[in-house]
């Protein structure tokens, strides 16, 4: 059990820290502490207890013991760019910051793989790798910021998972330190290794099971050509459904993304990539390969978009203008932020072929709960982001579009689809957890948490609900008359 609040001792625990990392590396004043209150998702704030940042794998594995035998909660963070809370920190906690794991430690052009830090930046692998002719394929919007550490702990997506898969895809090896300060190798050179697939169960854990210090991911070879197609739509149902054409007409882009018509001039105003703001809607799809396959696949392309309806389709004249499309799309969440103070950016997963119905569901309730919304998402792999704008000065705002964001989630789920494709469930997402599944299954999910880590101590409180609370949520939704997990006590 970790320590009642009131238990929480905080200059016994610094002295103890002082005495394993250098004094710099504990931080421990408000000013210092302040900057970390936070991840991407603003609305939750909570000041850590302290703040350590090692720099050597002993420094971690004596950190983490000393908070074992403490039984002081840990959580571990990368860019604090996450965007379901993950890496909200706890008062009564130690946050373990490995933004100085930032170096890269090999890059195996012959098995075209790079072995790297946890604190790397997720763009400067590729960075690195682009003089062999190679690159890291998961490219989340946040690539120039976010860490591969972060990346593997929330499964990241990106622009290219389309085609390449998810971080998950991507990674052969990792070193994890368990809270009890054990270290794990886990995953090998090969594709596949005896055993369970801890590799797998590692991504997407949220910082919930270890703290990882190294990773070997895949890297692959640039392609001869990409190419990017720009298509504009008079209505966003028909930029759904040409997106589900597109795929099911066996052609897979290397990415398909989709903006409507508030994304769209966000990010025309803020990175003047050339977009028609005039449209409701725009499809960007990139083709890659060799010379030959991308003429063929831009020509089949071109067609069905023209056949769907598109009102413009452009193919960028050159890299330029490759790379000023993409600079848009990539740009869109900072772009929206100018639109209204606050805004909160929803992460669901859905059919293709439900695209052109949760977006026009998603349109009517923005008119409902009175709160802009603008769509800017993955729509090949159909991960949806509504970010829905808000101020959260004027009372109740934040609270409506937390209503109007477990709306989406649950619509999502009730399509067929799931209630996170990229982001995470951290704190944002936790009882929709509880629409996602079933006591059994949460059970095992709390049983994998206590192999792992059977105190409790890593990241508590995030990602996986106590049957409890789901008890608690189910009250407040009574679907059909039914009241979910009635076998559970209510408090
Ligand atoms: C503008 C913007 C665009 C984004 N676009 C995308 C996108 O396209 N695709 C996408 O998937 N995400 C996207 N994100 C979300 C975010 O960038 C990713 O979730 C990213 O993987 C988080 O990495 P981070 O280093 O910032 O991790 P943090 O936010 O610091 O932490 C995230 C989680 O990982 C855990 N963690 C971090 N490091 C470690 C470690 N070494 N060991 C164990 N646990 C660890 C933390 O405890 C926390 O639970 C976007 C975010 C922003 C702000």
């Amino acid at each position: 059990m970790n320590r009642a609040p009131s238990e929480f001792d905080l200059p016994p625990l610094v002295s103890a820290l002082h005495a394993l990392l250098p004094a710099a590396a504990v931080l421990h004043t408000l000013e210092e502490r302040r900057p970390y209150e936070c991840d991407g998702l603003t609305a939750y704030r909570r000041l850590p207890g302290v703040v350590v940042l090692p720099d050597t794998i002993e420094q971690v594995q004596q950190v983490l013991r000393l908070c074992q035998a403490l039984q002081i909660p840990v959580v571990a963070r990368g860019a604090g760019t996450g965007l379901s809370g993950g890496a909200l920190p706890l008062t009564e906690g130690v946050l373990l910051s490995l933004t100085k794991f930032n170096r890269i430690l090999h890059i195996d052009p012959l098995n075209r793989t790079a072995r790297v830090q946890p604190g790397v930046r997720n763009l400067a692998i590729s960075q690195a790798a682009a003089a062999h002719s190679l690159y890291y394929a998961p490219d989340p919007s946040s690539q120039i910021a976010c860490s591969i550490g972060g990346n593997v702990a929330e499964n990241a997506g990106g622009v290219h998972c389309l085609k390449y898969g998810l971080t998950v895809h991507n990674v052969l090896q990792l070193t994890v330190l368990t809270m009890s300060g054990d270290l794990l190798q886990i995953g090998g050179a090969s594709l596949d290794t005896p055993g369970y697939d801890l590799l797998a169960l590692l991504h997407g854990s949220e910082g919930m099971l270890g703290v990882i210090l190294e990773v070997t991911v895949k890297l692959l070879p640039l392609p001869e050509r990409a190419q990017v197609v720009l298509a504009a739509f008079d209505d966003v149902g028909k930029a759904g459904t040409a997106v589900a054409t597109i795929i099911g007409a066996g052609i897979l882009p290397a990415g398909l993304e989709m903006m409507d018509k508030l994304a769209i001039r966000a990010a025309e105003d803020y990175a003047h990539a050339g977009y028609p703001t005039d449209a409701e809607a725009i499809l960007l799809c990139e083709l890659d390969g060799v010379n030959e396959e991308v003429s063929e696949q831009i020509h089949e392309v071109r067609a069905v978009l023209t056949r769907c309806g598109a009102t413009d389709v452009r193919s960028a004249r050159d890299a330029a203008e490759r790379a000023l499309f993409w600079a848009g799309r990539k740009g869109a969440f900072p772009a929206i932020g100018r639109l209204a103070p606050d805004y909160y950016c929803m992460d669901g997963t859905i059919p293709r072929r439900a695209l052109a119905e949760v977006l026009t569901r998603i349109s009517a309730w923005s008119e409902e709960f009175a709160l802009p919304v603008a769509n800017v998402f993955h729509a090949g792999d159909g991960n949806l982001h509504p970010l829905i704008l808000y101020d959260a000065n004027k009372p109740g705002e934040l609270q409506r579009a937390e209503t109007f964001g477990a709306r989406i989630l649950q619509l999502c789920v009730a399509v067929g689809g799931t209630i996170t494709g990229e982001h995470g469930v951290g704190v944002e997402k936790i009882d929709q957890m509880c629409v996602q599944f079933r006591p059994p299954e949460l059970a095992q999910f709390h049983a994998v948490k206590h192999a792992f880590d059977p105190d409790g101590l890593l990241n508590p409180g995030k990602a996986v609900p106590t049957l409890a609370r789901c008890a608690e949520f189910g009250a407040m939704h009574v679907h059909g008359g039914q009241v979910r997990f009635p076998d559970i006590e209510r408090f």
